[in-house]
């Protein structure tokens, strides 16, 4: 997938189809940014569309864009035509030839209906140069998915994000409907739905206070029990009253450093090449030293904009507010906006805020103090503006090193990353056998 904010080209590890974004799918979205060959420079951007803004038919609890519907109280919370056609008019215009990512996104986007999407992607039609190809992806909580709408998003080849937060007991705590009733069975319906008709999909996971202590039985439900062969993993971070408290259903950054480093020594041992994680494929990046692949590790964000259903411009999804507003579609252009000095300012600060304990951190090159907004704690040294997740980063990021500096050698010498896994069990053959007979390894079920 193309043009948003989580790839990173030109890695033999990294598919080049699909991946998510946060709440993009795919969830974002996988996007790799283009560049136009009209203008040295135009700087790419990716645009997360609401349809039908913050409405949803479920209640998840840590949700955060649910909110956002009263800064349209009175509202139909339908994109209107007019609305629709400038977006697709604009964005598409705005792209370089090849591939040109429209992603969807809510709320719940279909809410709006099939007709409202088969209109959508044929009037995309309408305004893709021929050097054009339109990939829609669509973030859903695959509930309202039929077995009409999976054959649909298989004939105009819709990459599908679904959100789920792993097997029904870790996904009901929290992803529930308006009535406050379990949701799983019907995602699993609709993913089923999508199976069958071969529709291709990622799996968008939040990791809270309950699932994060379950990094394996989470992530080998998506891989066995799924099919899964993309996933995101966004932890839930709820900060309380400004200030350094966060909600129950938070992870906490040492919660959140344990699952990444349980489910990437499960990775790195049985699924490098076949199942793509995408914070492991952007941490691969940093360690190969090129541009971060996804904006929370970027040194500065700043060109990945939400558009509300009426065609308000927001200068991130995380911050959807009257003072991130950046204008209308139907009164400035898109492009204007996204190179407006108010949407610089914002990139910038994400590097120019960073405390001085992140500057001088040996893990910042991968890191870059994550995203502002979970930026509330003080460092050791009284600092303000340390992330909340520092300390599970920092865990991460030093145990994932010796395995990818390992990567990282083998992509430079062409090889396959995923040699590392015969390096892995040669390595793992000297340790104790897992089945606890006291002999090493190689001497037990590792002959
Ligand atoms: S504030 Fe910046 S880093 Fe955080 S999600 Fe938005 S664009 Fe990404
Ligand atoms: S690991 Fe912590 S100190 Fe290092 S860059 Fe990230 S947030 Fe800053």
């Amino acid at each position: 997938m193309k043009n948003g904010r989580f790839d990173a080209p030109g890695l033999s590890v990294i598919p080049k189809n699909l991946s998510c974004d946060v709440q993009e799918v795919i969830g974002g979205a996988r996007v790799v940014m283009q560049s136009p060959p009209q203008s040295a420079v135009f700087k790419p951007f990716h645009v997360m569309t609401k349809p039908i803004g913050a409405i949803c038919n479920l209640d998840c609890r840590y949700c955060y864009y649910l909110a956002k519907k009263e800064l349209y109280p009175g509202d139909h919370f339908r994109i209107r035509e007019g609305v629709l056609e400038a977006y697709l008019r604009q964005v598409i215009e705005a792209q370089p030839p090849g591939e040109v990512t429209i992603a969807w996104q809510g709320g719940e986007p279909t809410l709006m209906g099939l007709e409202f999407f088969r209109h959508a992607v044929d009037l995309a039609e309408r305004y893709r140069r021929p050097d054009q190809h339109l990939t829609h992806t669509l973030q859903t909580n695959a509930t309202l998915l039929t077995d009409e709408w999976a054959q649909f998003l298989k004939d105009r080849d819709f990459l599908v994000g679904i959100s789920i937060d792993g097997p029904a007991p870790l996904h009901d705590v929290y992803r529930v409907d308006k009535q406050g009733n379990a949701s799983w069975h019907k995602v699993m319906r609709g993913m089923q739905y999508l199976q069958h008709h071969a529709v291709r999909f990622n799996v968008l996971c939040t990791v809270h206070s309950v699932n994060a202590d379950r990094p394996l039985e989470v992530y080998r439900f998506f891989r066995d029990e799924c099919g899964a062969r993309f996933v995101q993993f966004i932890p839930i971070v709820e900060q309380r009253d400004e200030g350094a408290r966060v909600s129950e259903r938070s992870v906490t950054g040492d919660q959140w450093g344990r699952f990444l480093v349980a489910v990437f020594d499960e990775w790195v041992r049985n699924d490098v090449g076949e199942v793509f994680v995408q914070m492991f494929d952007t941490a691969l990046a940093a360690w190969l030293h090129l541009p971060a692949a996804m904006c929370i590790f970027a040194e500065t964000c700043g060109r990945a904009v939400a558009l509300e259903h009426n065609g308000d411009v927001y200068s991130c999804d995380h911050f959807v507010d009257p003072q991130h507003r950046l204008g209308n579609i139907m009164e400035i252009p898109l492009t204007e906006m996204v190179a407006s000095s108010q949407q610089q300012r914002f990139g910038e600060a994400k590097r120019d805020t960073l405390p001085r304990y992140c500057i001088e951190c040996d893990v910042r090159f991968a890191c870059n103090g994550e995203c502002p907004k979970n930026r509330f704690l003080k460092t050791p040294d009284g600092e303000g503006g340390l992330n909340y997740l520092c300390a599970g980063y920092k865990m991460f990021f030093h145990h994932i090193d010796g395995s990818m500096r390992i990567m990282a050698d083998l992509l430079r010498q062409e090889r396959s990353p995923a040699e590392i896994m015969d390096i892995f069990a040669r390595a793992d053959r000297n340790k104790p056998c897992p089945c606890g007979s006291g002999r090493k390894a190689k001497k037990c079920h590792g002959r």
